[in-house]
């Protein structure tokens, strides 16, 4: 038998409406998935010579292209808004450069043309590299289903490698983004095994910015991929930064933290030593860099 016996049998469909949707989805259950640009689905499908029967092709429908931003309103992008498109946008550039950083770090050029942010988010990889940047900037997931909308934030989307908090007769539309914080800088820092297309061993997402009313006189998100069953957030090493006076030995400490909190297991890419030992380094060069340019 061949190591990669190439895709399965599968019947194509490309959805017009909404309602076709939920009527298929409740047709067909397990047997359907839903599709955006195929880059996760065609690998998984080629590596377990067995899959969906029916790929449901959802790109088309209303909103899902979209991207609309207002400097008092936020951020809305369709799940279907490709990593090139996102990398190009001259607004999300500037308002959400981490955005940006981290998408240019998916893959390869070619990859990002169809690589959508929808299916990043829904693929639910505990490496995925756009999840650290819609941690910080505190994403808020739009779900359609046949009730009507609802939003979830993306924390809570995320319950286990490839498991997501998604109905059985839900897709996700949009993925909506507050305004960022006033003066906020950020930065994405990946390690792979190489400088290009590799998957994330660590990836950190940091984002700064004024607060007058902490001690630091700055706050920090923080957002981490990789070493945990799911992408997470800092809280405590992010309320510990707001409540010190910031110096080199407080970033220090920060960045330690960070490193216990991480979880991470062996796998083919590193050790787990390896990668609690970078998610310390790559969340102090950064803090470093973000305090470096707002003191
Ligand atoms: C060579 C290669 C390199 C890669 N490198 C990276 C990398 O460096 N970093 C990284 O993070 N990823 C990487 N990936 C993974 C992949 O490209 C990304 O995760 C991509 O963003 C997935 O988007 P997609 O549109 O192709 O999703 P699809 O493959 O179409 O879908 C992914 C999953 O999400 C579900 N889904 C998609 N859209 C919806 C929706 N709207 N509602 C509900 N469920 C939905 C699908 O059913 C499927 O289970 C790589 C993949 C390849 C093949």
């Amino acid at each position: 038998m061949l190591a990669r016996p190439g895709l399965p049998d599968f019947e194509y469909l490309k959805a017009e409406s909404p309602q076709e949707v939920f009527n298929l989805l409740k047709d067909k259950g397990p047997d359907l998935k839903l599709m955006m640009g195929g880059t996760d689905l065609f690998v998984q499908m080629r590596d377990r010579d067995s899959g969906p029967g029916t790929l449901l092709d959802i790109k088309g429908l209303p909103g899902m292209q979209e991207i609309e931003f207002g400097k008092t309103v936020g951020l809305t992008l369709g799940a279907a808004v490709t990593l090139n498109q996102i990398s190009a946008h001259k607004d999300i550039r500037k308002y959400y450069p981490v955005l940006c950083q981290a998408a240019d770090t998916v893959g390869n050029y070619q990859l990002r043309n169809r690589a959508t942010l929808g299916g990043n988010i829904c693929n639910a990889s505990p490496s995925a590299d756009m999840a650290p940047a819609l941690l910080i900037y505190d994403a808020e997931l739009i779900l359609e289903s046949p009730g009507g909308e609802r939003q979830l934030p993306v924390a809570e989307f995320w319950v286990g490698p490839g498991k997501i908090a998604l109905k059985e007769d839900e897709y996700l539309k949009a993925i909506h983004f507050p305004p960022p914080p006033e003066g906020a800088v950020g930065q994405y820092y990946k390690l792979g095994r190489s400088k290009m297309g590799d998957l994330a061993i660590v990836g950190v997402g940091m984002l700064g910015y004024p607060d007058p009313e902490t001690p630091a006189g700055l706050r920090f998100k923080i957002g981490i991929n990789s070493t945990a069953p799911t992408p997470y957030r800092v809280p405590a090493v992010e309320d510990y930064l707001a409540q010190h006076s910031l110096s080199d030995d407080v970033l220090s400490q920060a960045a330690e933290d960070a490193m216990d909190i991480s979880a991470p297991i062996e796998d083919i890419r590193a050790t787990a030593l390896y990668q609690k030992k970078m998610v310390r380094n790559l969340t102090k060069k950064g803090l470093k860099e973000i305090w470096g340019s707002l003191k």
